[in-house]
This record gives C-alpha cells, structure tokens and sequence, in this order.
C-alpha cells in the first residue's frame, strides 16, 4: 500500500490514527474502487504492476479524454500518459536527478543536475496540451480517491 501512501498528502496521513495495518488499507482502496475504479486500476497497473488491471485503467483514462473534449485521440493520449505513469522515473540518473561523483567509493551525487531530466528524476513529458490535460486530470481523480479511503480509514477506527 505504499503507492496509496505516497499518494495523500502528508497532512491527511498525520491524522490516520496508529495502529492501521496493510488489511485496512486494502479494505479500504477496495471499497473506493467501486466509485474510483480509474485511480484505483491506474495505481494497480501503474506502481504495483498489476497488468490485469491495464484495460480498466486505460478504458478509464480514455474516458477522461473524452470528457475532456478530446474524442479523436482519446486512445492516443491514454497510452502517452499511461506509459509515462507506468515508467516516470528518469533512467539515467535512475530518479536521484543528480549524476554521481565518478570514482567515490560509494554512491555520491554531485551538484550536477542531471542533463536528461533536468534534476526532477522524472523522464520528461513532451506532451502535446491534451496529453498534459489528461495527466492532470488523472491525479486529480487519484487524489479524489486517496481522500476518500482515507475518510473511510478514519470513519473506522472511529477517529
Ligand atoms: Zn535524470
């Protein structure tokens, strides 16, 4: 549930009472996908590589394009972006955003941005308006349903 986790934000988490276990957390994302089912199968597809949920999330992803206006590449945007979500990390610098001291004895970064990524660690976007619309839109939706299974979390443990 780590991909849950990273995905709320850090003040809604300080609230989650102690002593919530990996069942809860499951409970509760299964409950949300019901109502969330496109963040939800785009978290299982996307961090923990669940394949069998790639034709939900891209189904839903297409969706959102086309609420969006965005009936002609609909299917062309979903797999841009899903691509991306699948894989964000800048291989280069492996995510660190920063290229290593040649020759320390261990891993050092330098003060040297990395050239590919430009010190975000993330593979760059060259996204057309509609791709970027249709990322933005998607971790929308994913923030929708981290709060929600948060709110459910929290509704149970009675806090
Ligand atoms: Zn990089």
């Amino acid at each position: 549930m780590q991909s849950l986790i990273q995905a709320m934000n850090s003040s809604d988490l300080a609230e989650v009472p102690e002593g919530i276990g990996d069942i809860d957390w499951i409970r509760a994302a299964g409950m949300a996908g019901q109502r969330h089912s496109t963040a939800v199968s785009l978290w299982q597809l996307c961090e923990l590589g669940d394949l069998r949920a790639g034709r939900q999330a891209v189904a839903g992803a297409m969706a959102e394009a086309v609420k969006l206006g965005n009936e002609e590449r609909a299917a062309e945007a979903a797999a841009t972006v899903i691509e991306w979500m699948m894989h964000p990390t800048c291989k280069p610098c492996h995510g660190r955003g920063f290229d290593l001291i040649p020759g320390a004895g261990r891993p050092t970064l330098s003060d040297h941005a990395c050239t590919h990524c430009g010190g975000t660690g993330q593979r760059p976007r060259p996204w057309r308006d509609d791709e970027k619309a249709l990322y933005d839109r998607l971790t929308e939706l994913q923030a929708q349903a981290a709060a929600a299974i948060i709110k459910r979390i929290k509704d149970r443990a009675g806090a």
